[in-house]
């Protein structure tokens, strides 16, 4: 199949070369992302391939199904940037990478924690310029401390596994329990108990309409002034302006955001010889109690390897005529 990698840096077009060695499909690369502007680049192709943070809206989606483009192959878990309803109507198939690599995000997650914890992004400045105090440096012991888990599925209960090996206790809320994770000594309560009762709250939801600024003025009041919050899902569960207002209250001892809801305009690109227009990501970034990241919580050999290979396959199975368990329309 002829397929266009949109957003392809060069960590993707190697990983996707090497997936689709035995395999006949005719890939080229652009290293734009997907917008309405970059559509008309699918020209002559059956199949895109798009990221995070490409803009597949319904635009986009009519522009790419009247170019003859049947299948639209997501190197992610979530599609909140799908229009479904518009892919359904024009009969392009939508097919996403479900499950890869849990332990890449929910490590990362945990190196948040204890980097927000220990204030280890502060300590490697001070040392390089030769401050060694460690006024300002206090942290906790995690053992014993309770952590909140938003979400239990894949990633969720994989670091409810790992924060069980630090003796955490642990609440989570969820529509659906996994029994895994009550197996684990996972107590499920409302989202309200979980907030104010939680040392670390950690969100593992998929952003839809309804996890939509599920962290807000209201939920993010009934935290504790001593709690960190951890989001490595997607960034419009948290509203942006809400959580400053807070962050400038002292309401909060930590934040930990690799995901930010205007992340498209930023993330994967190299602005270090431009003014950043984007106030609230500056403001963020300013207080050293937030630590921001880039989406990269799932930046591991294993998962890049477990996503093109299941790319790939997206593409074969699509094909073949086959339904697998990544199609969403
Ligand atoms: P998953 O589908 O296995 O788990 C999601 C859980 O959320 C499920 O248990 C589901 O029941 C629950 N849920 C859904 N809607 C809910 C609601 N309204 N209220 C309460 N619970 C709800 O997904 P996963 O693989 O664990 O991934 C979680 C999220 O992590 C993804 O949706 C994606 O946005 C994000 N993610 C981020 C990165 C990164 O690099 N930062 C990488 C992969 C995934």
């Amino acid at each position: 199949m002829k397929v266009l990698v949109y957003s392809a840096n060069q960590y993707t077009r190697d990983m996707l070369d090497k997936a689709n060695k035995g395999c006949d499909h005719q890939i080229n690369y652009s290293d734009a992302p997907l917008t309405e502007l970059t559509a008309i680049l699918a020209q002559g192709y059956c199949s895109v391939c798009c990221f995070v943070d490409d803009d597949i809206n319904a635009e986009v989606l009519r522009q790419l199904a009247s170019f003859g483009v049947q299948l639209i192959v997501l190197r992610c878990t979530g599609f909140n940037n799908v229009d479904i309803a518009e892919a359904e109507k024009n009969r392009i198939t939508v097919m996403r990478v479900a499950s890869y690599s849990p332990y890449s995000v929910a490590e990362f997650t945990v190196a948040m924690m204890l980097t927000l914890n220990r204030k280890l992004h502060r300590s490697y400045n001070r040392v390089k310029e030769g401050n060694f105090l460690l006024d300002g440096l206090l942290g906790f012991d995690m053992h014993g401390k309770t952590v909140g888990i938003v979400g239990t599925g894949k990633i969720g209960a994989t670091l409810a596994r790992i924060l069980s090996g630090f003796q955490c206790k642990l609440l989570a809320y969820d529509i659906v329990e996994s029994a895994h994770c009550q197996q684990l000594g996972v107590k499920y309560v409302p989202l309200k108990e979980l907030l104010q009762k939680s040392n670390i709250v950690s969100l593992h939801l998929p952003l839809t309409p309804d996890t939509f600024h599920l962290i807000n003025s209201d939920t993010l009041g009934l935290m504790q002034d001593s709690a960190i919050l951890i989001n490595t899902s997607r960034g419009a569960l948290v509203d942006t302006e809400d959580l400053i207002a807070v962050l400038k209250q002292r309401r909060l001892a930590g934040v930990g955001l690799d995901v930010y809801e205007e992340e498209s305009e930023l993330y994967y690109h190299d602005l270090r010889d431009q003014i950043i227009d984007d106030d609230n990501f500056s403001r963020l970034v300013s207080f050293p109690n937030v630590l921001v990241t880039g989406h990269q919580a799932f930046f591991t050999r294993e998962a890049l390897e477990e996503i093109a290979d299941a790319t790939i396959q997206n593409i074969n199975d699509y094909e073949a005529g086959h339904e697998n368990s990544n199609t969403i329309t």
